[in-house]
């Protein structure tokens, strides 16, 4: 019989959102009547830009006769699509990219997960806590975390803690790691870091040969002006810094499927005879092999995201969205409660009022003002005694929340 491969059996049973589906299940079943409002999970509900839907449409035509038909595509993503990111996401803040340094992928999920792949086995790894689950669980699935704590902490993965303590910015790791994990605007905590701030991180990863791997998810969310899109506006970035974008949360690609990667030349590991390679030549390596490419249809839909119309449109929805963190958090702030996020990322983070448990606190907000909301312990035990919200829900949903939200909490 074949062996299993028992790094997946290490990762903890409940995956959370199918703990919060079977605890809202359960309720659901006994109040058959109630109206709950889902404030859990981290998708997206208003429809794609006009402009994505008339380019995809017109990419399926082309699919229609022989003449401009589509076979496999370029692994690493179509060039039209490639130009455009260098032209709008990074040319207009000095950052100066190849083509050949964008990957494009079927969304940011894949890529943060499967980047461990050209990354060795016994490198020691940091993340914040709490965290985007992928980047731990592809790690325990890789065998590279160790073995867990009864406080779910991995003995080979440095954490670092961000809480309302230190302002939820991470403490500068006082040993060598030989990559981090940093994700700013933050999932799950809506918090974000200033450039003086990451400036110290790309100083650290420089001086030890530590390589950043920086979730850029939630960029197109920023407000303020003086907060970093993208990680290579800090001088040194292109040297330790692979960044990975993504249309879901940007333009509500989320079904559609659709993201890059960017991993700058001067980007290297080195092997075990000290010799250095560029993780870009790897990374090509792998996707050639184990990825065909995004389907030419979704990269046309991306595409569209540039154009002058589809700017617009993606950004009235941002801003839909944004109204709803402020609706949401202007609320918890009325109301006593300490809250972060909600300014320049769609996720509101906040503190349970009297000290109650994230789980215990979830349910009651369930059965009390019947609203979901996620467990701030589900992303790591700092984030033990918070709640998550999302901002991603139909605005009348989010005015009912407020309402309850006020009745409630008195
Ligand atoms: C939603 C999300 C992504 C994007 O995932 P896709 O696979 O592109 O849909 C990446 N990172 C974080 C932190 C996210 O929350």
């Amino acid at each position: 019989m074949a062996l299993v491969n028992e790094n997946f059996l290490k990762l903890q049973k409940n995956y959370l959102f199918v703990d919060i589906a079977r605890k809202v299940n359960a309720f659901k079943a006994t109040h058959p009547k109630a109206n709950v409002i889902r404030m859990g999970i981290g998708d997206v509900t208003q429809p794609l830009a006009p402009a994505c839907i008339e380019a995809m449409h017109k990419a399926v035509e082309e699919f229609s006769s022989k003449e401009t038909f589509h076979g496999y595509g370029p692994e690493q993503g179509y060039d039209f699509l490639q130009e455009e990111i260098i032209k709008n996401d990074f040319a207009p803040r000095g950052i100066k990219l190849d083509t050949s340094e964008i990957f494009i992928s079927d969304g940011a999920k894949s890529d943060t997960g499967n980047i461990g792949d050209i990354l060795a086995l016994d490198n020691i790894f940091g993340v914040t806590d709490p965290i985007y689950p992928v980047y731990i669980d592809s790690n325990v699935m890789a065998g590279r975390t160790g073995v867990i704590d009864e406080k779910g902490y991995w003995s080979n993965v440095h954490y670092m803690p961000c809480n309302a303590e230190n302002n939820f910015i991470p403490e500068i790791p006082d040993r060598h790691l030989d990559f981090v994990y940093l994700c700013y605007p933050n999932n799950p905590t809506g918090t974000v870091i200033t450039k003086s701030e990451l400036k110290k991180w790309v100083d650290y990863a420089l001086a030890n040969d530590c390589i950043i791997l920086y979730d850029a998810a939630y960029e197109a969310f920023i407000q303020d002006p003086t907060l970093p899109h993208s990680i290579y506006e800090i001088k040194g970035a292109k040297k330790c810094a692979i960044e990975f974008h993504s249309y879901s949360k940007t333009a509500g690609f989320t079904g559609v499927r659709c993201g890059y990667t960017v991993i700058p030349k001067e980007v290297m590991a080195v092997t075990e005879n000290g010799d250095k390679v560029s993780l870009n030549q790897l990374w090509l390596r792998r996707q050639c092999t184990k990825f065909n490419g995004a389907s030419y249809i979704t990269q046309r839909g991306a595409a569209a995201i540039y154009t002058p119309e589809g700017k617009e449109q993606v950004k009235k929805t941002i801003d839909y969205y944004m109204d709803n963190a402020r609706l949401l958090s202007g609320a918890l702030k009325e109301l006593g409660i300490q809250t972060f996020g909600g300014e320049n990322a769609p996720y509101i983070w906040f503190k349970t009022p009297h000290g109650e448990s994230s789980w215990s606190f979830f349910e009651s907000m369930l059965y009390d003002a019947h609203l979901v909301s996620t467990p701030g312990v589900g992303f790591g035990p700092s984030g033990e005694g918070y709640i998550r919200l999302t901002a991603f829900g139909q605005r009348e949903d989010c005015e009912e929340a407020v309402s309850r939200l006020k009745n409630w909490i008195k």
